[in-house]
Formats: C-alpha cells, structure tokens, sequence
C-alpha cells in the first residue's frame, strides 16, 4: 500500500490527532486542539517539549511543562537564565533531568544570544538551513531537529522516531535502519505537505500505541490484511 494510501486509511480509522499540544494562555496544562496559529510562546514550548520528550512518554513532558507553566517560567529569557538546579527541579518528571535541563538552557541562551529571543526569526531560515542548525545544537538531534521544524516553525518534514521505525519495518516487510531512509520513504511519496506530515506521524504513534506495540495486536489490526509482517505469519 503507498504511503498516501495508507494515510486515508489511517485517518479515516483513528480520525485527526491535533499534534502538538500546547498551552493556552493563562491554563497550565497544554492540551490538543485544532489551532488557526500558533503564538510565539506556544512555539517554544513545542520546541522546549520536543527537547524534553526525549527517552521518555509524553504524559512526564506534560508534567515538566506543567511545571515550567506554573512557575511561569515558559519564556526564553526566563530558561536562559535560570539556576540550572531550579531548572532541573521543574523539569524533574521528564527524566535525566540535569541533562535536559543543560539542554533547553542551552537552547534559549543561543536563541537570546543570536536571535533576541525571539525563535520566529530562527524559523524565517530555509528548512535545510534551519535543520543544519538545529543540528549543530548541544543536545538536539535529528528527531529533535525535526519535531521543532514541522510542529513549532510548521514546515515540511517527516519526523522518524522508535514508533516510525517499528511499523516501517513490519508494514514495508523490511527495516529501514537509517533515520534518513525512514523519511524518505514518507517525504519521496508524499506531497511536501506540513498538515499531511503533523497528521501522519501522530497517526503512526497512535498506531504504535494502540496496535503496531513492541507485542503486536495484529489479529486486531485493521492493516492487517495488507500487511507482510501479518501475512508472511512472523507475528505468531
Ligand atoms: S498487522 Fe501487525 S505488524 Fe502490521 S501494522 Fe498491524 S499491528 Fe503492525
């Protein structure tokens, strides 16, 4: 099945997940809505959340960024120059902490120190421009990079992470290994679309969750009729 195919399919079962959630003025919690445009605050707590979620689920993000609302700490200035202990306090629920506290405090002192602050003006850059930066960032890598470039400055990549790979290798009935061959395969037959690739990769992370798991439900599965990890019987 080509991958636009696929992802008729996908949406029409699970319907849409509007990714990626983010807090609304005022509320702590960030929460998953349909949203004309994003402010400037909502996308660097998208980029910050996308740092944060690394290695762990999103419901401890939710808690870390909970965290940071409350204190009111979500801005770039704040980050930048707050004890890294008080940082690593607040974003405690995310896991390795410190680290991920060095991170993002690293994150907003290059955005304070190049851009003002503000990470609009990081994001007017072309996208391989904005990705090589991004890149070229202590503690930020390709999954990272790319979660940051398609939900917070909104343009096209595919985002490849733990729950891509996994259905990839059984749906296409082969495992890609390279991060770069799992976006191809999305980004060479897809039309370079931002709303196509936000929906698709949340629908493949719903997928990964609920049926494609480590234990695949695959008898339950609705693909499973044109799937050759199915059908070749390697989930039996
Ligand atoms: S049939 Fe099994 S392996 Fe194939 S997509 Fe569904 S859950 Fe994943």
């Amino acid at each position: 099945m080509n991958p636009q195919k696929l992802f008729g399919k996908m949406l029409s079962f699970y319907g849409r997940q509007l990714w990626w959630p983010v807090t609304e003025k005022g509320e702590i919690t960030p929460t998953y809505k349909k949203r004309a445009k994003l402010s400037e605050n909502q996308k660097l707590e998208i980029a910050i959340g996308a740092i944060l979620t690394q290695n762990t689920d999103w419901k401890n993000v939710m808690r870390a960024l909970e965290n940071l609302n409350r204190e009111k700490m979500l801005s770039c200035k704040k980050i930048a120059n707050a004890p890294q202990a008080k940082l690593a306090a607040l974003v405690r629920p995310s896991g390795y902490y410190n680290q991920k506290a060095r991170k993002i405090k690293f994150f907003c002192n290059y955005l304070e120190k190049n851009y003002s602050g503000k990470i609009e003006k990081l994001f007017e850059k072309p996208v391989s421009e904005l990705r090589e930066e991004l890149l070229s960032l202590h503690g930020i890598g390709n999954e990272t990079a790319d979660d940051i470039i398609l939900y917070a400055a909104e343009k096209p990549v595919f985002v490849v992470d733990a729950y891509t790979k996994r259905f990839v290798g059984r749906f296409c009935g082969k495992p890609m290994q390279s991060y770069v061959e799992n976006q191809c395969f999305f980004e060479e037959n897809l039309p370079k679309n931002t709303k196509i690739f936000n929906e698709f990769h949340a629908l493949i992370v719903e997928h990964g969750k609920r049926y494609c798991r480590k234990k695949p439900l695959c008898e339950e599965c609705f693909l499973n009729n044109s799937c050759p990890f199915f059908l070749s019987g390697k989930h039996a």
